[in-house]
């Protein structure tokens, strides 16, 4: 295959500081990045570099006005070695989904596979084997036109950067029902990853911090009745023999976690409903000891399981050992992504034939 993307290998790999054991999220890059440029009409520029910070002017636009998309996304590595990326074409349609709906230019697919084959691949020593790790890949598109004054910016950088990462969170996480704050409204961008959703959600944890939570858990912004999801997370409920998770309005992010459990719970015969669920019939299923099992899912985490739910001036207090569905979930993906167990629904993209040079 001819190759559109430059490549420029570092001299001096970083890989022998990095202690695989202990690995703090988010704060540890491997060795190259990818990085392009829209000029108005198109993408060109495609290039994979040593990772390194990139000058911009005081008045790039996306730091201005928050045009600026982001993905998260693992790959794995198979037993014998060969790099496996999760699900790479769905993080690159939501990518471009979440570009339409703030006026960027989409990214095409081809360049972006492409990219990741050669990036992943170029940095596979850097991909972490232990069961619940893997390579954390980061995809960033801002606005970079040098400009002051509200518009769309003609001009946008693409990066592509890898994190190295080890099991997200350690223990159970506190999760308090946000009734006053909220994170998106039906028409809002909701359902883009925008940079800007994550900066409006600070204050509200920062809060429910402070009362002994770990995160909110936001609610629907016209009644605060539904449950809407959490951080970065979706959300999972177990009442006895059926799962719920609150349905697609556009409010909420299509997590591809969520997706991947879903249809893992139907494979499993487990009845699932994703359709709106209010706190009250949460509540009710506490109360009359139907409630099972709540946990969140997404990239980062995979799953995550919830200890406690501040609701109502009382905490609704989860029994962690009949969690068995999010374990079972956690496990069976982190198998999929590592190549250990038979991938049904093709989310498996190994990088075999690297067109590197
Ligand atoms: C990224 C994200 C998720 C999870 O999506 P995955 O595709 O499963 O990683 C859920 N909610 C929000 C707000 C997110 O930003």
């Amino acid at each position: 295959m001819h190759s559109t993307i430059t490549v420029k290998q570092t001299t001096h790999s970083r890989i022998g500081e990095l202690d695989f054991s202990n690995i703090p999220f988010g704060k540890v890059f491997s060795d190259h990045m990818f990085v392009a440029d829209y000029d108005g009409v198109q993408w060109k520029n495609f290039e994979i570099r040593p990772l390194e910070r990139i000058p911009l002017h005081p008045a790039t636009m996306a730091w201005h006005y928050g045009q600026a998309i982001f993905e998260g996304m693992k790959a794995g590595i198979s037993d014998e070695g060969v790099p496996l990326l999760y699900r790479p074409q769905d993080h690159l349609h939501r990518l471009n989904a979440s570009a339409r709906r703030m006026c960027m230019p989409e990214f095409p697919e081809d360049i972006f596979i492409e990219a990741l084959e050669q990036l992943v691949y170029l940095d596979k020593a850097w991909i972490p084997q232990e069961a619940e790790s893997a390579l954390y890949i980061r995809p960033v598109m801002m606005a970079t036109d040098e400009f002051v004054g509200v518009r769309s910016s003609d001009t946008f950088k693409m990066m592509i950067m890898c994190l190295p990462s080890g099991p997200y969170y350690n223990k159970p996480i506190g999760l308090l029902v946000e009734e006053h704050f909220v994170r998106a409204a039906e028409g809002g961008v909701g359902e883009a990853k925008a940079a800007g959703n994550y900066g409006a959600s600070l204050y509200p944890a920062k809060i429910a911090k402070e009362k002994g939570y770990d995160q909110v858990m936001w609610m629907d912004a016209k009644e605060f009745k539904y449950i809407q999801e959490v951080g970065t997370m979706n959300i999972f409920f177990v009442l006895d023999d059926l799962v719920l998770t609150p349905n697609l309005s556009g409010t909420i992010l299509k997590g591809i976690t969520r997706d991947s459990i879903i249809t893992l719970l139907k494979d499993e015969g487990y009845r699932v409903e994703e359709r709106p669920v209010s706190m009250e019939e949460i509540e009710k299923a506490y109360d009359s000891g139907k409630l099972k099992e709540v946990f969140g899912s997404g990239t980062a985490a995979v799953v995550a399981q919830v200890a406690k739910i501040g609701y109502n001036g009382r905490d609704l207090v989860l029994d962690l050992n009949t969690n068995k569905v999010s374990t079972h979930m956690k496990h069976l993906i982190n198998q999929i992504r590592k190549g250990r167990i038979t991938d049904k629904h093709q989310w498996i993209s190994p990088i075999k034939l690297p067109a590197l040079v």
